[in-house]
């Protein structure tokens, strides 16, 4: 039996958006709480190396296409280039770090207690603490206990490694991707959902030419094909090569490069590059931490069986975020997050996902709520749906940004809003709107009858409503 036995009320396994943004609600609550953390920093993946630092090589990529492609607008710049190493310091130091550091911030103005280092379940009331790293204690006991009365499991995913791709050298994950120390000339991305074209856009927008190896027939796949195309389209005229129903086969290290066999239509191709990047999924951490020392069921992909308050088979265990079924999205997690510090105060919470928006950062964006066309018509739902393009509406075209549509689906009977996709400029701030409107189930009427601010990128959303009702009126 290990020394240093304390007990604590409600104990976090991880501080990622699903751990972090427990325990400041359940601090909210008067919960006493603990966080531990692994890693030597706050924030999980999201933070650290997933939505924020990939956001920001975007933000840097735009930034160097419009400086270099302005001269429709009579700008033009001698010469614009980039340091990618001061890139890199301002993805690190102004964004990651200052958001990281925000988050250390709330904690301690919750007054949760945070302890760095990693959690091993010894059953289903009591876990270890170990210094972060192999496990060396594991056999003799070694570490800090900790008695719980609630436990949180938030201990999110990592990247799937492929047969053929072990991560070494020019074979890198998309953290490796994100922490590149030059722009490659030459990029092969194995994967094309929306880490690697997210990533895609980044680098082929900051010069490199890149390759996406998509196994299915369309990139994005989770996102409809009549959007996808308008994002295909700038893909390809950005320079990128777009290779669907490529089986990846190996990659192989040299020390200057990278040589990727993949096989296309019954054919072997190889592709030469800088790096190969895999970012073909990521895995539930629940295989990694003792979870098998509690009775705590999962199901057969790994994910932790949860109910609608995030309560797992044990009463006393909650878990939250990428290792629970559902989209792995960090809103996603927040939203989890606060119902089960709810539901451990007593609280009547639950977690709807009616409306759980889903974003794609590419060029132009993607973003989606609710159902599709094809989704409710196969639930027997009969909809009518609507579409506006950005072509008609005065801000798109006043920055230059006409690519792309907004389609509302709504109930026919009731006109009931149940789903919404955009795709053009601002659909991932645009989507908010609609998702407060699936939400809350309103109709299209409820819409048309909001007066939307002209000229902006929300009015194709109100045309799209009028268009719904029956009076369309730029269209
Ligand atoms: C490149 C990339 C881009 C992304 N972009 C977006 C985006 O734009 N929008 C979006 O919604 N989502 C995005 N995601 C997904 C998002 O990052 C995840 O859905 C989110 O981070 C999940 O949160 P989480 O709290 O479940 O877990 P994580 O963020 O994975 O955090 C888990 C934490 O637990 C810690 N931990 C694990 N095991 C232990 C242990 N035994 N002891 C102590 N600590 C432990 C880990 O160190 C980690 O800090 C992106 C992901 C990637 C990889």
């Amino acid at each position: 039996m290990a020394d240093n036995v304390v007990e604590k009320d409600t104990v976090i396994i991880g501080s990622g958006p699903g751990g972090y943004v427990a325990a400041i609600r359940a601090a909210e609550l008067g919960q006493s709480v603990t966080v531990i953390e692994k890693s030597d920093t706050v924030g999980g993946v999201c933070l650290n190396v997933g939505c924020v630092p990939s956001k920001a090589l975007i933000t840097a990529g735009h930034r160097l296409q419009q400086a270099k492609h302005s001269e429709t607008y009579g700008i033009t710049t001698k010469e614009a280039t980039v340091d990618f190493t001061k890139t890199q310091a301002w993805k690190d130091e102004k964004v990651v770090k200052r958001m990281t550091n925000g988050v250390n911030m709330l904690l301690k103005k919750h007054k949760v207690e945070l302890i760095q280092g990693e959690a091993y379940l010894d059953n289903d009331t009591q876990l270890r603490i170990m210094p972060a790293g192999p496990r060396q204690f594991m056999d003799n006991g070694g570490g800090q206990t900790i008695k719980f009365k609630n436990l949180i499991l938030a201990t999110g995913s990592r990247p799937v490694e492929i047969k053929g791709f072990k991560f070494e050298d020019r074979i890198i994950d998309s953290t490796g991707g994100l922490n590149l120390k030059q722009v490659p000339k030459e990029l092969v991305i194995i994967g094309g959902g929306y880490v690697g074209t997210e990533l895609a856009g980044a680098y082929a927008d900051l010069g490199a030419h890149v390759t996406i190896l998509e196994g299915t027939p369309q990139i994005i796949p989770n996102f409809e094909k009549d959007m996808v195309s308008v994002v295909k389209k700038n893909l390809e005229k950005k320079g990128v090569t777009i290779i669907n129903n490529a089986m990846a086969k190996k990659g192989e290290n040299s020390k200057d490069n990278v040589t990727v066999t993949y096989e296309v239509d019954g054919k072997e191709e190889k592709v030469v590059a800088d790096y190969c990047m895999v970012t073909v999924g990521r895995r539930p951490n629940t295989d990694n931490f003792g979870l098998e020392m509690t009775s705590v069921k999962t199901t057969d992909r790994g994910l932790i069986e949860v109910d609608e308050q995030g309560r797992t088979n044990v009463p006393n265990i909650y878990a939250i975020g990428d290792i629970v079924p559902g989209p792995a999205l960090a809103h996603k997690a927040f939203f989890e997050a606060k119902t089960a510090a709810g539901a451990i105060s007593g609280k009547k919470t639950a977690n709807d996902f009616i409306g759980v928006p889903a974003v794609c950062f590419t060029d132009p964006e993607l973003a989606s709520v609710g159902m599709t066309q094809a989704e409710a018509k196969d639930k027997g739902i009969e909809v009518s749906s609507a579409k506006f393009p950005f072509a008609g509406n005065a801000r798109a075209v006043s920055l230059d940004a006409p690519e792309g549509f907004v389609r509302l689906i709504a109930k026919k009977d009731t006109g009931t809003l149940i789903g919404a996709q955009i795709v053009g400029p601002g659909a991932s701030d645009l989507i908010s709107e609609l998702s407060v409107a699936v939400n809350c189930q309103l109709n299209a009427e409820d819409i048309a009858l909001t007066i939307h601010p002209h000229p902006t990128l929300g009015e194709p959303i109100q045309e799209a409503a009028d268009i719904l009702i029956g009076y369309p009126t730029h269209i």
